[in-house]
């Protein structure tokens, strides 16, 4: 099933053949609003969510053709599922472990977006310590350019800071969507290519 594969595919001292390892958990991080469910949507495309009733998850996975080579993310969206109940953290230590890489989403129309998106990255690095793991700061709703309160310097600055990628969208215009997911597949590529050699 999708699901022990993708926990498979986490271990990373299982060294089969290289095709079979290219399956990896992409999460969504990031304030309530910011757009993490309508990036998500846009990435599931017409495909069916594989929701997963037990742990309130949402994922999507699918495969991409990136340089010629197939990868298949399972995108996660999971990171306000059961806010109003005590789960809440627990779902939240979850997704701090169990992705293979990580994007961090802010609204560049919210300020306060962008201050948690810091937050989250310092979380991630106590969570994750030894690991060097992909995150991309995703700054959304590029195309609402008179209500911007971060510009797309802060946002790189921030991500030199991070030693994260940086890239503006828009999931409204699906503006930049589809570069976000192939730059998370380069990440994952770059990570696993420095570790074979
Ligand atoms: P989430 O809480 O992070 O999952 O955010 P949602 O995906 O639910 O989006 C919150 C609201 O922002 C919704 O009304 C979306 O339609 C809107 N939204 C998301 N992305 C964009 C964007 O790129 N541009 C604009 N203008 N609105 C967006
Ligand atoms: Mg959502």
């Amino acid at each position: 099933t999708i699901r022990s594969r993708a926990s498979w595919s986490s271990d990373s001292e299982d060294s089969d053949s290289s095709g079979a390892d290219s399956l990896y958990r992409v999460v969504l991080l990031g304030d309530p609003g910011v757009g993490k469910s309508s990036l998500a949507n846009i990435y599931a495309g017409t495909q069916e969510k594989d929701a997963n009733e037990h742990r309130g998850e949402e994922s999507y996975e699918r495969t991409l053709t990136v340089d010629g080579e197939e990868t298949t993310l399972i995108v996660m969206d999971t990171w306000e599922t059961e806010k109003q109940e005590q789960a809440e953290n627990w779902v939240q230590d979850y997704c701090m472990q169990v992705g293979n890489a990580y994007v961090i989403v802010y609204s560049i129309t919210d300020r306060a977006s962008f201050e948690s998106a810091s937050e989250l990255r310092i979380q991630l690095r106590r969570a994750r310590q030894a690991e060097n793991i992909p995150i991309i700061l995703v700054g959304n709703k590029s195309d609402l350019v008179r209500c911007r309160e971060v510009s797309v310097e802060e946002g790189r600055g921030c991500a030199v800071v991070f030693d994260c990628k940086f890239i503006e969208t828009s999931a409204a215009l699906h503006h930049n969507v589809q570069e976000l997911f192939e730059g998370i597949v380069r990440q994952i590529r770059l990570r696993r290519d420095s570790k074979e050699t």
